[in-house]
């Protein structure tokens, strides 16, 4: 007995794989990074569609470890397979791998569904022939269009996409309970994330928008650092505050490691639910007009401004309630937007650096 015990004991703890789809990418990239702070073996698939190989780089430089990486189209049902009887025992996947640019969606709205859509229903099918028990996938506070009350909570309402990219999120959440409802012995996460900014502390890695950015962040350092003439704040008529539009801005070193709790959550803890969701957001609106504010006192730059009329398909305000992924993941933010702001100022300098 006191032998097994030890046994026990000497057992390692470390090495528990997952797959990471989408992992080379700006969210995953970071999620990777605390897996492997917290024991897991990451095993990207990502076919370099909207990421760089040097992300793998930049992963090595902070944890000292370099992932595996299979550079494979999620679409492709046959390289997937390839990928799971390749690596034996899988203990989980987390499925970032999407395309994400709403305005796009808008134009390709069948490239959305097909590459959206099929790398998921893929992904589920190799779940169940290989019977790996655990899956995260990336959602997003778009389902619940323009809310008509906040915070949003997990029960707030789906409304009707807005865009395609949208409707793939919907879709993939329906498609995801579904399957776990069919497989007792599978479990689920979707994490609705709100709008997570920011790059990693040590600027080893962070987000590298292809072209013209649609995100807010990306666009204010990028026109801060010379490369934009200047930001077009897109309307200040809305019903809040400053006129400007709300949102819910996280870092994304506190978005990684949500995942990680998510992962826990289903191979050790508590998810009696097969299929679960939780929104991640700080729980507090920040205007564009104070994010501005916030970046200029993180950098100590004046950043060049204009207001604009409103875009097309913007929301006026949305933050998170984050109080069921307080409690039931034991996960909170903590890190401020300002901080957000400088490690998002450093990342660019650094991009610039890199020229
Ligand atoms: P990203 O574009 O940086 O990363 C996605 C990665 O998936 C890329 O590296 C891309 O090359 C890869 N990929 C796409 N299609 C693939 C395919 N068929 N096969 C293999 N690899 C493929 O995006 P991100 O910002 O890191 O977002 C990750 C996930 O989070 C996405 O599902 C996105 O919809 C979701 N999300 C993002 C935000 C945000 O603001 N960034 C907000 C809410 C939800």
């Amino acid at each position: 007995q006191e032998q097994n015990e030890m046994a026990d004991l000497l057992e390692p703890v470390m090495g528990r794989k997952v797959i990471v789809t989408g992992g080379t990418g700006y969210i995953g990239s970071h999620t990777v990074v605390e897996l492997i702070a917290a024991g897991y073996e990451p095993v990207i698939i990502d076919n370099l569609y909207n990421s760089d190989i040097s992300v793998l780089e930049g992963i090595r430089a902070i944890t000292g470890v370099t992932p595996k990486f299979w550079d494979y189209d999620l679409c492709d049902s046959q390289k997937l397979e390839e990928v799971f009887r390749a690596e034996g025992k899988v203990d989980a996947i987390i499925h970032f791998a999407a395309y994400k640019a709403v305005g796009e969606s808008v134009r390709k709205p069948l490239d959305y569904y097909r590459n959206n859509l099929t790398s998921l229903m893929n992904l589920l099918a190799a779940m169940d022939r290989h019977d790996t028990p655990a899956l995260v996938f990336s959602s997003s506070c778009t389902v619940y269009g323009q809310p008509d009350t906040l915070p949003v909570t997990e029960t707030s309402p789906v409304k009707e996409a807005a865009s395609p990219y949208g409707y793939t999120k919907q879709a993939g959440e329906t498609i995801i309970r579904d399957t776990i409802a069919a497989r007792p012995a599978h479990k689920a996460v979707s994490l609705r994330y709100f709008n997570p900014i920011g790059a990693h502390p040590t600027a080893f890695i962070g987000e590298l928008p292809r072209g013209v950015p649609e995100n807010l962040v990306p666009y204010i350092t990028q026109t801060a650092i010379g490369l934009r003439d200047e930001l077009k704040v897109f309307g200040t008529d809305y019903d809040t505050p400053d006129g400007s539009c709300i949102r819910d801005y996280l870092h994304v070193v506190d978005l990684a490691k949500a995942h990680v709790m998510a992962l826990r959550r289903m191979l050790d803890g508590e998810n009696k639910a097969g299929y679960e969701v939780f929104n991640l957001g700080m729980g507090k609106g920040v205007s564009v007009l104070e994010a501005i504010a916030a970046f200029e006192k993180a950098s100590g730059v004046k950043l060049k401004y204009t207001i604009t009329g409103r875009r097309a398909g913007d929301i006026e305000k949305i933050w998170a309630d984050p109080s069921l992924a307080n409690r039931e993941l034991g996960w909170k933010t903590e890190i401020t937007i300002e901080e957000a702001m400088e490690t998002a100022w450093r990342w660019e300098n650094r991009l610039k650096n890199k020229e």
